[in-house]
This record gives C-alpha cells, structure tokens and sequence, in this order.
C-alpha cells in the first residue's frame, strides 16, 4: 500500500511535505496572492436567523 501523494493545489504537482498542501514555497504563494486579491469576498451566508425570536415556542414533552 503506497500513500497517496496528493496534488498541489495550484498546479497539479506532488505536494511536498513542508509546503503542504502545495508543492512548493512558490504555489503556496501563489494561492496566497489570489486570496489577498479577492479572496475575502465569502458569499454571505443566507440569513440564518437574523430576525425573530430565538426558538422559544415549541415545548418539549
Ligand atoms: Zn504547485
């Protein structure tokens, strides 16, 4: 059984132990330049309870 080698993110080679999840210093940065670009626009959660009453209605028997 042989561990599998998983793929840089960024450009499809072998990671490398010390630059995990990529295969080096230069795909981590890579990644790292494209969050800093635009990579902080999360999609907004859809509004999870943001008005109304915290659950307080239904009784448990
Ligand atoms: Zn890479």
């Amino acid at each position: 059984m042989t561990a599998p080698v998983r793929a840089c993110t960024i450009c499809g080679k072998p990671q490398a132990q010390r630059f995990k999840p990529f295969c080096s210093a230069r795909c981590a940065d890579v990644d790292l330049n494209r969050w800093l670009k635009g990579g902080y626009v999360i999609a907004g959660r859809a509004d999870e309870a943001e008005d109304g009453p915290s659950g307080e209605g239904e009784d448990k028997g």
